[in-house]
């Protein structure tokens, strides 16, 4: 198993049938695309790199709930969480409600790399955005971000639309967001994870999901795995998803039983429909696991010739042949 290198992509667990055929198609397209992008870094750079690089493609993408594409707050405003680690060093780096920062991961790197904390939150880390030399511009709010809302809006006002606690358990069932995640191992075997999201439409001013919380919504070290969590981000936190699957790791269990453990155990405890994972082991495996009706993955190792992509149970083949176990 020397030298194997490589990474998965999702683009969020939900209710993907909610989409066009069409659209379904154009999110598989940018996840192959990501894919090859980050692979590229992955070639000569670190496994750092190259989640940041597949993360930052998919929030510039605009067809993912993430940087340019992020959802709509209550108050009908954009905040962005993301969060970056190192499996090398342990070193993390993590940003939540930032508004006007076109690269949410960029600047979660930013922290890993220029200062000596973890998790800088609102208008601080836009501070300190500047500080270190990014460009302040707000994420456009387009009119089809709009009409989004407001069909959301109204389910909302018809008791449909869970953003308490004890209705979260059907919004996966019947929506679809679109949050981003990345895992990679890179030649040197070192393991990095990463997650951007806008948070789930309709979420309260202020209110931080997993995606930033270490352990919660990303997590990598090497001596145990990396892993990327998408779904309700109250309940991938109550779990610790990402570390409650590396945990798995650490004790010899492959990604993808790691990934299946953990989402049996989010399963368990919240119900079905609330979320999926993406994982890497240390030889180099690769695993997912989800319990909506879809999750958008994609991969690219070095043993592969092109990406492989799937969204639904039944196309989860494909990867899993292009894949060793
Ligand atoms: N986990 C994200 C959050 O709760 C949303 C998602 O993954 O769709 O903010």
């Amino acid at each position: 198993m020397t030298n194997i290198y490589g990474i998965i992509l999702h683009g969020g667990a939900g209710r993907y049938r909610l989409f066009t055929k069409e659209f379904v198609e154009k999110r598989k397209r940018e996840l192959r695309r990501a894919a090859l992008y980050a692979f590229e870094e992955l070639k000569t750079g670190s496994a750092l790199d190259a989640v940041e690089a597949a993360i930052k493609y998919m929030e510039d993408s605009g067809l993912f709930n993430a940087g340019k594409g992020s959802s709509l707050t209550i108050t009908k405003e954009i905040e962005m969480d993301a969060g970056i680690m190192d499996g090398k060093t342990l070193k993390c780096g993590a940003v939540a409600c930032v508004k006007n920062i076109k690269n949410p991961i960029k600047l979660a790197r930013l922290v890993l790399e220029k200062t000596d904390h973890i998790f800088l939150a609102g208008p601080g880390a836009e501070k300190v955005a500047e500080i270190l030399g990014m460009k302040i511009e707000p994420i456009k709010i387009t009119p089809e971000k709009i009409r989004k809302f407001e069909r959301v809006f109204k389910l909302w006002l018809e008791g449909k639309w869970g953003t308490h606690l004890f209705r979260l358990k059907t919004l996966y069932k019947d929506f679809i967001e679109g949050t981003v995640g990345a895992v990679a191992i890179d030649k040197d075997r070192n393991i990095a994870a990463a997650t951007s999201t806008g948070g789930y439409s309709l979420k309260l001013p202020g209110r931080v999901g997993d995606t930033p919380l270490v352990g919660c919504g990303f997590y990598a070290d090497n001596s145990a795995g990396g892993a990327s969590a998408t779904g309700v981000g109250e309940y991938l936190t109550l779990i610790f998803a990402c570390k409650t699957a590396c945990d798995f790791m650490r004790q010899g269990v492959s990604a993808m039983k790691a990934a299946e453990a953990t989402i049996d155990i989010l399963t368990r405890r919240f119900g079905p429909h609330t979320g999926g994972i993406i994982t890497v082991d240390p030889m180099g495996r690769i695993g997912f696991a989800y319990n909506t009706e879809g999750m958008g993955k994609s991969i690219m190792t070095s043993y592969m010739g092109e990406p492989a992509v799937a969204v639904f149970p039944e196309e989860d083949h494909i990867i899993l042949k292009s894949i060793k176990k």
